[in-house]
């Protein structure tokens, strides 16, 4: 039996989501915060193992729509983001455009969705190059647009004036913000816009502020929008467990913002070391992680590996550089003290 034979080519040609385990002493590549909420999972003991979650996660969109200052009839939850943008191209096809580089689920699952993908590099600054995205836009008619800012792997965020522009260029297309790390940004974010742009979803998630194990994403839009994506959602998409734990340690506001805060300040701290160092490049972040550049990116991820550091290395999406998520100030300090330790040009 030739089981590649029974998939489609899209299938057989797609490389899974790479996240293997690697052994290391200090965690720095999946931009994870280093700060977890242990005591959260003391609630569970509450939870009821024989029925099934809360179908809605009532209780969690009510707390999301109160920060937000949306209701909670514009929050769908997800398994994660991931999940959120599985539904947002079942529900709205393709063809699917991304600048790039950017976060890899888009393209993966549009190709397991058999959808079209539009990709238009970014420009020199990292930015959104409006020019060949609205052409892509007059060509292609995307059923989506999406834009992680601040992006991952570039730690940018896009200009305000081009996603507005595109927004508006693509009035026929649902163009999904993509705000997994907004927490860690200066600017305000788009949840504001909401009301004046009926293709505008945003996208959130909790696992980059603590919550990674818990795996809870949120779409935030018009309940229009809403109800349409919330017809492909699985029954019970997010467990029990996890609307339990996630209630709790969002209750706890003033430790959340600490850690946010602190990671803040870490990064501040680690683009500057970064940037005393001959021969690196770095690129300034808005979000929990830094990108940058040296000459043998391969030997100085695989030294740093040696040394128990492990990070990103970000070959295929943008040689040359690797990606190194902000951890604790000890984290960073080890980090640190690897690279230097490490001959930066190979
Ligand atoms: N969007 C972006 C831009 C990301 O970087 C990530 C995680 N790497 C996600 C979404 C997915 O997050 P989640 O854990 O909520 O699935």
């Amino acid at each position: 039996m030739d089981i590649k034979k029974m998939v489609g080519k899209n299938i057989a040609s797609l490389k899974a989501y790479q996240a293997k385990e690697i052994p290391c002493r200090v965690k720095l590549d999946a931009n994870e915060s280093p700060y977890g909420f242990p005591e959260a999972f003391k609630i569970l003991k509450g939870v009821k193992t024989n029925r099934y979650p809360d179908p809605e996660a009532m209780a969690l969109k009510k707390l999301i729509a109160k920060e937000s200052g949306v209701r909670p009839e514009n929050i769908l939850q997800g398994n994660g983001s991931d999940e959120l943008i599985y539904y947002l191209i079942t529900t709205f096809g393709g063809p699917v455009l991304y600048p790039t580089p950017t976060f890899s689920m888009y393209g993966i699952i549009s190709q397991a969705l058999n959808e079209k993908r539009v990709e238009v590099s970014l420009d020199g600054e990292f930015d959104l190059a409006v020019k060949p995205i609205l052409s892509a836009i007059r060509k292609e008619k995307p059923g989506l647009i999406f834009l992680s800012s601040p992006n991952n792997p570039t730690a940018n965020c896009f200009s305000t004036d081009r996603i507005l522009k595109i927004m508006e260029s693509a009035s026929k297309s649902i163009v999904v913000v993509d705000e997994a790390y907004q927490p860690f940004a200066s600017a305000r974010g788009f949840i504001p816009m909401l009301g004046d742009y009926e293709n505008l979803v945003i996208m959130r998630t909790l696992s980059k502020i603590g919550l990674a194990a818990l795996r809870v994403g949120f779409l935030i839009g018009s309940e229009e929008i809403i109800n349409e994506v919330n017809k492909v959602r699985l029954p019970f998409n997010l467990n029990a467990l996890s609307q339990t734990v996630a209630l709790k340690a969002l209750e706890d506001k003033g430790l959340m913002r600490q850690y946010v805060k602190s990671i803040i300040s870490e990064r501040k701290k680690l683009f500057k070391e970064l940037s005393n160092i001959k021969d690196i490049v770095v690129y300034p972040s808005e979000a929990n992680f830094i990108l940058f550049k040296v000459q043998d990116a391969d030997g100085v991820y695989q030294s740093l590996l040696k040394k128990g550091v492990l990070v990103r290395n970000m070959k295929g999406a943008v040689d040359g550089c690797l990606r190194v998520t902000v951890g604790t100030q000890e984290e960073n300090r080890i980090f640190i003290r690897a690279l230097k330790n490490t001959s930066i040009e190979g």
